[in-house]
């Protein structure tokens, strides 16, 4: 199912109960951030090592993978209430994200570009100038 098809349904499927009244974005938006938290709470208290085991424990990665799909609707449907073409706001989006984090800057290194200091910055640094 691509992502039209999937809206399409998500529009049918609220269309059906009446709910469409409810999707505002306001509702959908509060949505979008409970399921997100449902998704969290998957991993609250977990070490990193434990959250890496995850997809190895078949219930939880089940329980994870609906709540995952929670939130992908609420943000599909969101989008779409809004009018707003995901799949050319996730590309745009990346391309931006692609000029913030060129690779001869980012590669291993987790920092914020406008709190990444410049290859001649750091050697000054290192230089102490
Ligand atoms: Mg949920």
């Amino acid at each position: 199912m691509n992502l039209p098809e999937i809206q399409q349904r998500l529009r049918d499927f609220a269309a059906e109960r009446h709910w469409d009244r409810f999707h505002t974005p306001k509702n959908l938006v509060m949505a979008l951030a409970v399921e997100s938290a449902e998704l969290m709470e998957h991993f609250q208290w977990l070490s990193p090592e434990q959250s890496l085991d995850v997809q190895s424990d078949a219930d939880l990665r089940q329980a994870v993978a609906e709540e995952l799909a929670d939130v992908a609707i609420y943000l599909i449907r969101l989008a779409d209430k809004l009018g707003i073409d995901l799949e050319i706001a996730i590309q745009d989006k990346m391309q931006r994200n692609a000029d913030k984090y060129p690779v001869y800057l980012a590669r291993g290194n987790a920092v914020k570009y406008n709190r990444r200091k410049t290859p001649s910055e750091e050697r000054n640094q290192e230089a102490g100038t």
